[in-house]
């Protein structure tokens, strides 16, 4: 078993919005594209052209519908969503109105993840200096208790290596000297079109992120697990349905839409009805 060294003052992670993902996948293949030519790949597929491609992806990028009866329960990752995402508004006809909430799901770096602590041969590890959660592949055996342990699904076993691999936060980037410093920066991060990544340090409660989750009431998934994830979501503004606003008043809304770009501007107009 792996111990889990003393808490880090800085914790880098993720926040991820999902009022303003649209579910393009850029996230995930720019994951792909800089994790399997980067320090941690290759990240193999099989049959990837075929009925059933599989392989190993850090980031898998989820599309939900949900009602005002909450998320469809058929669907079994329907935890990982927030609680009353549509608000209270009807659709036409009396149906419950719908929207699609699209969500990211990666490695949360968690402060106490059992993922490290069952890993037999030290092979999972958390940084001490900053708090990433990594995996040394050269110690792992593939024994897949780290992905037993993981209740976020963010643990991805590679058939060809025999080893478990997972988001890396981008380490062999974000420190990467030899480029720019605007560059250094997870690769999602930088490749989503809508901004709706955000990077930093939320140890730190003057940070960027820090504030936005402050702002935003962010939240962390399943808290039941004690696991304590540092990544953040903010949940979805409420929309408007045509013919009535959703419980909640504009004035409570805390985006500024004159502060975005004009493109952001448009695709917060589109977003919200
Ligand atoms: Fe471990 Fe899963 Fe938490 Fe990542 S999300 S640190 S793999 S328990
Ligand atoms: Fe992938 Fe890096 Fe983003 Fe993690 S931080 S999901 S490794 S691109
Ligand atoms: Fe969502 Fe951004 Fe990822 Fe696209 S790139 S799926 S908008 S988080």
């Amino acid at each position: 078993m792996t111990a889990l060294p003393a808490p880090s003052k800085k914790k880098l992670g993720l926040v991820i919005d999902l009022d303003t993902c649209v579910g393009c996948h850029a996230c995930a293949v720019a994951c792909k594209e800089w994790n399997d030519g980067g320090q941690f790949g290759p990240l193999p597929d099989s049959d990837p052209y075929g009925a059933e491609p599989e392989g190993v992806w850090f980031n898998r990028v989820h599309t939900y519908e949900v009602t005002s009866r909450g998320v469809d329960r058929q669907d079994p990752a329907h935890a990982f969503a927030a609680p009353n995402l549509a608000g209270d508004s009807s659709g036409a006809c009396g149906t419950p109105a719908a929207n699609m909430v699209h969500f990211p799901r990666s490695c949360l770096h968690c402060e106490t993840p059992a993922c490290v602590t069952v890993c037999p041969t030290g092979a999972s590890y958390k940084r001490a200096e900053d708090g990433i959660v990594l995996v040394d592949e050269d110690k792992c055996i593939g024994c897949q208790l780290c992905a037993w342990a993981c209740p976020y699904g963010a643990r991805e076993i590679s058939e060809q290596r025999g080893t478990m691999q997972k988001c890396t936060l981008c380490v062999d980037r974000i420190y990467n000297e030899t480029l720019d410093e605007r560059d250094r920066q997870p690769a999602c991060v930088l490749a989503c079109p809508t901004r709706a990544r955000h990077f930093g340090d939320l140890g730190d409660a003057d940070s960027q992120v820090s504030q936005l989750v402050a702002q935003r009431d962010g939240y962390a998934l399943m808290p039941e697990y004690d696991y304590r994830p540092v990544n953040r979501y903010l949940p979805p503004r409420p929309r408007q349905d045509g013919s009535r606003r959703s419980t909640q008043t504009p004035e409570a809304e805390t985006l500024d839409p004159a502060q975005l770009s004009p493109l952001l501007r448009w695709m917060d107009r589109v977003l919200s009805r």
